[in-house]
Parts: structure tokens; sequence; C-alpha cells
């Protein structure tokens, strides 16, 4: 059994046939999906997701790229976290890659969203681009290491992977990780120990080989671990029931083959 640790299932692309892409998601042996909240807007889509299906749980938060919404406070996101399957605040973090210019509203929002985790003690989905320094230094200031969390779709080298992990946050790799040119990334995967690992789809976007360029949704999360039991050079088992136990462990959902009943 495997987990997509991270995706957007309220997105339009997913949800027209949402019942389809949930029944293929345990056809291919997906028991689990954590569907993130990426603005307030939408949040009341993905609430009502995790509310409806047994094998989905969510977060609330609001992108890092999301400038024109409603901008969350502390006592906001304490609020909303107290709904029931919200087991993690984010996704939140930095991305200088998409923003230029003044970004300081960035790192006022991130360090709001880490405030609100330690005060609900909720772990942290995190979102880093072109920003691995700042992303860190205030993860430090901010006392991240209380609450934990996953750094998703990681995308940076060893050194930030390291100083993540001795902060007690996960590594997740998404379909990047397949990816023919991805070299440098391949080789952080293999280092990462088993016992931070996590796999995702970020669907509907960032396929994974044979799907490059396509739709993504859970099921293929399967994919992103078969390869990186290849380039570990281990069962793929192993990285199934490692990554399951690591998803249950950092959001505390207990998982088990009844989810897939439903
Ligand atoms: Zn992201
Ligand atoms: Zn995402």
């Amino acid at each position: 059994m495997l987990v997509d640790s991270h995706c957007h299932l309220d997105f339009p692309e997913l949800a027209e046939d949402i019942e389809q892409v949930l029944q293929r998601m345990v056809d291919n042996g997906v028991v689990h999906a954590l569907c993130v909240s990426v603005t307030l807007e939408n949040w009341p889509r993905v609430r009502d997701l995790a509310a409806r299906f047994p094998n989905l749980h969510c977060t609330v938060g609001v992108h890092p790229d999301e400038r024109d919404g409603e901008e969350p406070t502390v006592e906001r996101l304490v609020g909303l976290a107290a709904t029931a399957k919200v087991v993690a605040i984010g996704e939140t973090g930095l991305d200088y890659f998409r923003q230029s210019g003044d970004t300081d509203w960035q790192r006022t929002r991130f360090r709001t969203h880490i405030r609100a985790a330690r005060e609900c003690g909720k772990p942290l989905v995190i979102h880093t681009r072109e920003a691995a320094d700042d992303t860190l230094a205030i993860m430090r200031e901010e006392r991240a290491a209380e609450v934990g969390g996953v750094m998703h779709c990681f995308t940076e080298s060893w050194p930030v992977a390291e100083s993540a992990m001795e902060m007690g946050f996960y590594i997740s790799f998404s379909g990047i990780v397949t990816f023919k040119n991805a070299l440098p990334l391949k080789d952080v995967a293999r280092r990462v120990p088993l016992e931070r690992l996590l796999v995702e789809t970020d669907a509907p976007y960032l396929a994974p080989v044979p799907f490059r360029g396509k739709r993504n949704e859970p099921g293929y999360v399967q994919y992103v671990a078969r390869h990186i039991s290849d380039l570990k050079g281990i069962q793929y088992q192993d990285i199934e029931s490692s990554t399951s136990r690591n998803f249950s462990d950092l959001f505390r959902v207990a998982l088990s083959d009844d989810s897939i009943k439903s």
C-alpha cells in the first residue's frame, strides 16, 4: 500500500471526475491521499472532499504564489485547523521563482503559518523554490522544529535536505525525480534515509514518467515510488511500507486496508 502525501483534488482538472480519480487511485494500491489547501477561498472544497471520502485528509493554508485572496492570520488558520480531518498547516513557504520584486509579504505569511502550526500543534507542509536559504532561516527563527512537517515536492540540494531533516522534517519527492534530466535530485533521493522519506504526486501537475506532461492523479504516485526503489536498489515493498508508516506518524493518520473500502 502507498499514500499520496500531497495532491490538489479540488482543482477543476481533478474535481470534475473525482469519483473515477479516486477509484483508479485505489485500483493502483494507493490507500490514502492528503488534499492540500492553496487559498482560503478554495478551502471549503478541500474540507468537503476530506469530509466526503474516508481515505482523504486535508490541510489548511495559503500558497506563497497566491497573492490576491484573503491573507491568513494565525487566529484564522488555528480556527480552521480545528475542523475534522485537518492534519497539517500549509502549503506554505517561499517561492522566488514565480514572484519577483518585493517578497516581504511571502516571508511574513510563512511566519504566520509556522506560528499557527505551533499554536495548534500540527505539522507543516512546506513549499520552497529558489528560496532555500530564506526558507531554512525562517524555519529556524520561528522554531518549526517544534511541530516538524514535510518539505514537499523537494527539488533542492542534499545540504538543504540535511538541514530540514535536522529540524525533524521529512523529504517528499514528486514526479520530478523520475525526469531524465533530474540527475542531482536523483542523487538526493538515493541519500535520503527511508525513515525520512515521503512520496507525492502534487497532482494535477508534474505527472511522473511515463505520463510526463499529462494530467497527474494520485494513482501515479506508484511511479515515483518505483523510481526511488530503483535508485536506491531496494525492494518496492520497502518504499511502500516506509513511506506509509512515515505518513501515518507525521500526520497522525491511522492507515489500514479498511480505508480502501469506501
Ligand atoms: Zn507546492
Ligand atoms: Zn502543491
